[in-house]
């Protein structure tokens, strides 16, 4: 069986590679009806945050990357990882090093300089005496010569020469492990099968196969995803915009879109660029994703977003963008409008955020006029239009958009005047601006008394 892993370290929010990563495990692990877990790699006390992690798990849940098992929690088990590490000492796989911090940064130092690779000279890893009290930590003895070697899924065969590899600290003098030797038992005792991560940690593999070699775990498979990058070629960053997947949530995006753009970014079938969850898990496999870096386009997301607005149904669509109006500080009071006027927004708002904003002026009656639409449709000239259709829409039988038509026609031929000339001034009455979804749906949308309400406080506007 296929169990995959995502295993973030809560040292910030959820980055949207990592979002892509998460994806991808869960992507391999769905299609393969295999397991995904998701490990929080909290090891480190000092970086790892309690706000980072809940910005993890609820990325994860609102993106639709539901883990079967999980969360684990590093930090709940330290024991284990140093019964480790003491096992491997007591089988002579690793040493204690009692060199200081001071003497090793000098060796370090002086290694730089003259142009050698500042690995741990290997002092005491042969050392047989008794350190005393003195602190020590524990060193996982590397192969000093051969190869290690991978078949990346992603990569094809990846080589390492085992000089390469240093004597790899495991368990510090405060007692504290290791990410490299962290990962590799819980990934080993977990059951993961495939490790899909991003390939900034190619180099960490090779020392992780020589531990499990170490420990007697069977060494899982590796896949290494290029990262991703923004239009400039450097690597994703906030000046490229939002890197955090709840910014895009905050934003206004459907997680729908994010997926599929997530999915797309690095991964391809043919040239197909819509794709549902279920079809994404049916067709997802590691054997199509690039070797190089991706980039990340804002426009082909923005598109992606518009059109999951268009295709998602839209009671969906209405239940989600209630908050965002709730945001912009109004309440949504008739929920029945919430439909019609997704239906009137869609085609045109590419976020949830601005439809919210798009549709501001059905949710507050004292809506504020823009300069230029008043100083054009609300003068003395438009006064009489606007009282005549008031008094007109008073008798309207109903708000059937041929009663409202037939009332607008024949103010136009009573005034002679064009139907623009009728129409504009009733839209920034209603709605402050001089374009807006039809009219004849902003009408039956915002309803009769606010409609009336609207007309009379524009026809008081004008002096
Ligand atoms: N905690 C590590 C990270 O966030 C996990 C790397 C891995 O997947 O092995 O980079």
């Amino acid at each position: 069986m296929i169990k995959t892993r995502f295993a973030p370290s809560p040292t910030g929010n959820l980055h949207i590679g990592g979002a892509r990563t998460a994806l991808f495990n869960y992507l391999a692990a769905k299609h393969a009806k295999g397991v995904f877990v998701l490990r929080i790699e909290d090891t480190d006390v000092e970086r790892s945050k309690e706000e980072y992690t809940k910005d993890i798990l609820e990325g994860l849940s609102w993106l639709g990357t539901e883990w079967d098992e999980g969360p684990h929690f590093q930090r709940e088990r330290m024991d284990l990882y140093r019964e480790h590490a003491f096992r491997l000492l007591a089988e002579g796989k690793a040493y204690k090093c009692y060199c200081s911090p001071e003497t090793l940064e000098e060796k370090r130092k002086a290694a730089l300089k003259e142009g050698r690779k500042p690995n741990y000279d290997r002092t005491c890893r042969d050392y047989t005496g008794d350190g005393g009290d003195r602190p020590f930590v524990i060193r996982f003895k590397t192969p000093i010569s051969g190869e290690v070697s991978f078949d990346d899924l992603i990569r094809g065969k990846i080589t390492f020469k085992c000089e390469e590899l240093d004597d790899l600290v495991i368990l510090r003098s405060d007692n504290t492990p290791t990410y490299n030797f962290t990962v590799v038992i819980d990934d080993a005792l977990m059951g993961i099968t495939r490790i899909i991560r991003g390939d900034d940690h190619i180099n960490n593999t090779p020392r992780q196969i020589v531990i499990y070699e170490a420990l007697n775990y069977g060494v899982p498979e590796f896949a290494h995803v290029p990262l991703i990058h923004g239009k400039d070629k450097g690597r994703l960053s906030k000046r490229h915009g939002a890197t955090s997947l709840l910014e895009y949530r905050n934003d206004g995006f459907l997680p729908e879109a994010l997926m599929n753009y997530l999915a797309r970014l690095g991964w391809a079938y043919g040239d197909q660029e819509v794709f549902s969850k279920d079809e994404l898990i049916e067709k997802f496999n590691l054997g199509n994703v690039g070797k190089s870096p991706s980039i990340f386009d804002m426009d082909k997301l923005l598109w992606l977003n518009g059109h999951y607005m268009k295709t998602l149904p839209e009671e969906e669509i209405a239940r989600r963008f209630e908050p965002f109006v709730e945001r912009l500080g109004m309440k949504v009071r008739n929920r029945d409008q919430l439909v019609p006027i997704v239906m009137n927004l869609r085609e045109r708002a590419k976020t949830l955020k601005e439809m919210a904003e798009m549709a501001a002026f059905f949710f507050k009656d004292d809506i504020q006029y823009d300069d230029k639409a008043r100083q054009k449709f609300l003068t003395p000239a438009t006064k009489p239009v606007l009282e005549r259709f008031l008094s007109g829409f008073r008798g309207l039988k109903s708000l059937d958009t041929e009663d409202q038509r037939q009332l607008i026609e024949g103010l136009a031929q009573e005034t002679n005047k064009k139907l623009v000339d009728i129409i504009q001034p009733i839209r920034v009455a209603l709605s402050g601006k001089t374009v807006s979804p039809g009219i004849f749906e902003v009408i039956s949308i915002i309803g009769r008394a606010d409609v009336e309400k609207r007309l009379e406080r524009a026809i008081a506007s004008i002096t």
